[in-house]
């Protein structure tokens, strides 16, 4: 390792080691450091479910190797609903995931140091020119990428971002053999992802089965930690009794085991960034946040966001070096039109979602179903015109905890 490189990222996610994977592949020397050792990795870090689909397995290169099971449809559940979306998918073995990134990123030519925690960036005459890890090292480069997820240690100190604790989504979930896929009460989970709208188990948030082979499924739940969202709880839990009064109450659940060593617990934060770069200095992934604040699909985005990234850094560093906050910008915009072009319409689909009470996504669940494919995909994309048609007069209650949200 030498101690001064083209890019200098920090964090071995989906993000960090995407955006190394791209920079490499141009011919930039480029360091990744990550906190974990080696031997282990990813052990805190291997927390996702890693659902996702179709066109970021192609648009990234990700070889069928590390996909646990493929899926073919989306199931939406509510407490007595279910809407049936045909769409081929992937559940991924996450670690297995990480584990090729970074070795396809190390064939490109991209450097690895894990057992290197990064504490802060080196600040010169404003501009960012490198990062001190574990106790007193240090590690300089042109350019410097915060990719630690929610940790954030160079984004927060840089003021770049400000992760509030009011959009704090937490999750946790297990792998599970015995799962009821078949259940008569309930839709086919055969070779589906499930995610379920229902406040019983995950006050402001959703509860999920993904199908992974066999009897064998990721079962998990996740939700706003914040007291307006979980308004329609009716005991206070925490994650954890969540999940355990799923699994004690749900049939599908009943003779479910836990396949050891396979708990996922993490967390990301659903808003809109107000920046995500600075002088020589660019935040991607779950540090901005870039994740999907409806259904948490943060894979596809993240990786999306590195790329954007070392468009951004190729660009900057190519011919006469200019990376002042001005040209970093064109990052800023690369992530509003490619990586989340219609976030703060998800917000406020977010939103809506989360503040209604468990009656009403019976009735959500009743109405997709006799919708056509345009129609969702436009609810899908925050067509307000299509949402609008989906609310009623009775709907009020609720948009106003909506609009007491907002102001
Ligand atoms: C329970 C759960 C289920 C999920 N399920 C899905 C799903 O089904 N589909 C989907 O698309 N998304 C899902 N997500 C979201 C998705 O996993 C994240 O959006 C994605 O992993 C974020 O990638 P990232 O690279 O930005 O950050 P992370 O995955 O958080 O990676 C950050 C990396 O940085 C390292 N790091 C942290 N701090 C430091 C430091 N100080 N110095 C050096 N390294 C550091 C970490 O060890 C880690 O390797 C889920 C998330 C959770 C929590």
């Amino acid at each position: 390792m030498h101690n001064h490189y083209d890019v200098v990222i920090a964090g071995a996610g989906p993000a960090g080691a995407q955006c190394a994977r791209d920079l490499a592949e141009r011919g930039y020397d480029v360091v990744v450091l990550e906190t974990e050792v080696e031997e282990e990795f990813p052990a805190q870090s291997n927390k996702s479910t890693g659902g996702t689909f179709a066109s970021m397995m192609t648009s990234f290169g990700i070889p069928d190797d590390v996909v646990m099971h493929a899926t073919d449809s989306v199931v939406i559940e509510s407490p007595n609903e279910h809407f049936i979306q045909n769409q081929p998918g992937f559940v991924l073995e996450f670690a297995e995931f990480k584990t090729f990134l970074v070795e396809d990123g190390r064939e490109k030519g991209a450097e690895y140091l894990f057992d290197a925690r990064v504490r802060d960036p080196i600040v010169e005459d404003g501009d960012v020119v490198g990062v001190r890890y574990n106790s007193d090292k240090e590690v300089y480069g042109d350019l410097v990428i915060d990719a630690t997820g929610p940790a954030a240690p160079l984004a927060k100190d840089l003021g770049v971002v400000n992760l509030e604790r009011a959009n704090h989504a937490i999750g946790i979930e297990y792998l599970f053999e015995g799962v009821d896929l078949t259940h008569p009460d309930f839709a086919d989970l055969t070779d589906a992802m499930m995610l379920r709208l229902d406040h019983e188990y995950a006050p402001g948030g959703y509860s999920w089965i993904f199908h992974t082979g066999g009897d064998t499924a990721k079962v998990g739940v996740c939700y706003l930690q914040n007291e307006r969202y979980q308004k329609h709880a009716t005991q206070s839990r925490t994650v954890d009794g969540y999940l355990e009064h799923w699994l004690d109450t749900d049939p599908r659940l009943k003779n479910a085991g836990r396949i050891a060593d396979n708990q996922v617990r993490g967390s990301a934060h659903v808003q809109h960034p107000s920046s995500m770069s600075t002088d020589s200095f660019m935040a991607i992934g779950d540090t901005v946040p870039s994740v999907d604040p409806v259904w948490g699909e943060g894979v596809y985005k993240c990786m999306k966001s590195a790329r954007a990234a070392a468009m951004t850094a190729d660009r900057c560093l190519t011919g006469r070096i200019d990376t002042s906050a001005s040209e970093m910008a064109v990052y800023d915009d690369l992530w509003n039109e490619q990586v989340a072009p219609r976030q703060s319409r998800r917000l406020m689909m977010t939103r809506l979602l989360y503040l209604a009470p468990n009656g009403r996504y019976d009735r959500l669940m009743q109405d997709l179903n006799k919708l056509n494919r345009n129609t969702l995909s436009e609810i899908n994309n925050g067509n307000r015109r299509e949402i609008v048609k989906l609310l009623y007069p009775r709907d009020l209650a609720f948009l106003w905890k909506y609009w007491r949200e907002l102001y």
